[in-house]
C-alpha cells in the first residue's frame, strides 16, 4: 500500500514525547524549581565570564572537535583527550550512540524506572526498548542479564539512577559487563556521578579504559549548573569514539558552551562547595520528610524519590497541586511507573525548607 503522506520511520509514533519538568506556577510571584535537577547554586563566576566573554565573537564557528575542552576535562579526570567526545547535552550523545549502534530489529534494555531518553533513543531508531525489572527502586543485575539476546545491541545504566536516586556498587557494574556478550555496548550514564559520596561507587572510567564495549557519559547541567548551554561529554574505547564522530554534528557544541565548559571543569572550589551543599541538604530532606510520614527513597544523588500514600486527599498528583500553588515546583513521575511519587530536586536552603513545610501543612501536620 502506497502511503498518501510522508510516514516517519518505523517506531518514531511509538515515542511518547519527553515531558521536561514545569518551570512556572500561574499566579504565583516567587517560583522555586526543583523539577529538573537543576543546581541551586549556578554555575561559579569565572565559569560565567568565560561565557560573556565568547559574546564578543558569535560570528566565528566554534571549534568543531572541541579540542580545549576535551583537553581540560582530559586534564582534570586523567584522560586521553582522543577519547572524549562532547555533545550538546548528554541527551546529543545518548541519541548519537543508540543511531550508531542500534537498527530495526534490534533491542537495547533498559531498567523499570530507568532515564526516559533511553527509550525514546531507542525507538527513534526502530529497534525495541527491552524493561529489565528493578529490585527495590534499583536496578538488578541479574534481571538485566537475564534479558540480553542476539538481538541486543545496547545497555543503557543511568548510576545513579534518575528519578530513584539509587545507584549500584562497582562491583556488581563489572559483574553486569562480565555477564554481557562483548558485542553488547554498556553505555553508563553517570550523570549525578560528582554527587555520590559512597566508597563502592565509581562512575566507570576504570571500566571504560580495560574494555571495548564500555562508554561513560557525564553531563555540564548538573553540579556545573550549565543546563542552559546544553553540554556533555563521553569517553569511551577508540573505536566508538571513532563511529560517534563519524555521525555527529560537525559543531555540535556552540562556542560559548565550550568556554564556559573549561572554566566550570577547572573550578574545582565551585564543585566542592555545590556538593557540600547537597550533602547537607540531601540528608536533611531525606530526614524531615521520612518524620512526615512519606517514605523517600535513599538518593546518593541532588533529588529525592518521596512516595505519597494512594488515599484520597494524599496522593502524589494532589500533593503537587498543593505545593505549585505555593510556588513550590516538584516533579510528577508517572512516566516513570511512579504515578504514587514526586521527585524533588534539593534546593537552597530556603527552598527545602519551605516544601517541608507546605508537605507538613498538606498532611496536616506541623512541622
Ligand atoms: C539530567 C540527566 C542527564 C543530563 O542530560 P543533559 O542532556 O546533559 O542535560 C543525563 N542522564 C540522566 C540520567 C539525567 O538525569
Amino acid at each position: 500500500m502506497t502511503a498518501t503522506k510522508p510516514q516517519p520511520r518505523s517506531g518514531v509514533l511509538d515515542i511518547a514525547p519527553y515531558i521536561p519538568g514545569k518551570s512556572t506556577a500561574p499566579g504565583v510571584a516567587k517560583v522555586f524549581k526543583l523539577s529538573s535537577n537543576e543546581t541551586p547554586l549556578g554555575p561559579g563566576e569565572s565559569t560565567i565570564a568565560a561565557y560573556r566573554k565568547v559574546a564578543e565573537h558569535l560570528e566565528d564557528y566554534p571549534d568543531g572537535s572541541a579540542a580545549g575542552l576535551r583537553e581540560a576535562i582530559g586534564d582534570v579526570f586523567g584522560l586521553d583527550p582522543a577519547r572524549i567526545v562532547c555533545g550538546a547535552g548528554s541527551d546529543d550523545l545518548l541519541n548519537l550512540i543508540a543511531r550508531a549502534y542500534l537498527t530495526d530489529g534490534d533491542e537495547a534494555i533498559h531498567t523499570t524506572h530507568g532515564f526516559l531518553v533511553y527509550p525514546i533513543a531507542t525507538l527513534g531508531t526502530g529497534a525495541k526498548p527491552v524493561v529489565a525489572p528493578e529490585t527495590n527502586f534499583t536496578a538488578d543485575v541479574d534481571a538485566i542479564l537475564k534479558l540480553v539476546s542476539p538481538r541486543t545491541k545496547v545497555v543503557f545504566l543511568a548510576n545513579p539512577n534518575n528519578p530513584t536516586g539509587t545507584y549500584i556498587p562497582f562491583d556488581e557494574v563489572k559483574r553486569l559487563h562480565q555477564g554481557l556478550p562483548p558485542q553488547v555496548l554498556l553505555v553508563l550514564d553517570a550523570a549525578y556521578a560528582e554527587y555520590v559520596q559512597r566508597n563502592d561507587y565509581e562512575s566507570g572510567i576504570e571500566l571504560v579504559a580495560t574494555s571495548e564495549n564500555v562508554v561513560m557519559c557525564r553531563t555540564f547541567s548538573k553540579i556545573y549548573g550549565l543546563a542552559a548551554l546544553r553540554l556533555g561529554w563521553m569517553y569511551g574505547p577508540a573505536h566508538v569514539v571513532d563511529a560517534i564522530n563519524r555521525i555527529r554534528g560537525p559543531f555540535n557544541v556552540n562556542a560559548p558552551a565550550i568556554a564556559a565548559g573549561i572554566a566550570a571543569i577547572r573550578d574545582v572550589t565551585h564543585v566542592e562547595r555545590s556538593r557540600e551543599h547537597n550533602s547537607r541538604w540531601l540528608a536533611w530532606l531525606t530526614e524531615e520528610i521520612g518524620k512526615l510520614g512519606l517514605p523517600v527513597t535513599p538518593s546518593v544523588a541532588n533529588f529525592v524519590l518521596i512516595h505519597f500514600p494512594e488515599a484520597k486527599g494524599r496522593t502524589a498528583a494532589e500533593a503537587d497541586a498543593f505545593l505549585s500553588k505555593r510556588g513550590l515546583i516538584l516533579r510528577q513521575v508517572t512516566a516513570y511507573k511512579l504515578p504514587n511519587a514526586l521527585r524533588m530536586s534539593v534546593g537552597s536552603e530556603e527552598a527545602n525548607r519551605l516544601v517541608v513545610k507546605a508537605l507538613a501543612e498538606f498532611l496536616g501536620k506541623t512541622a
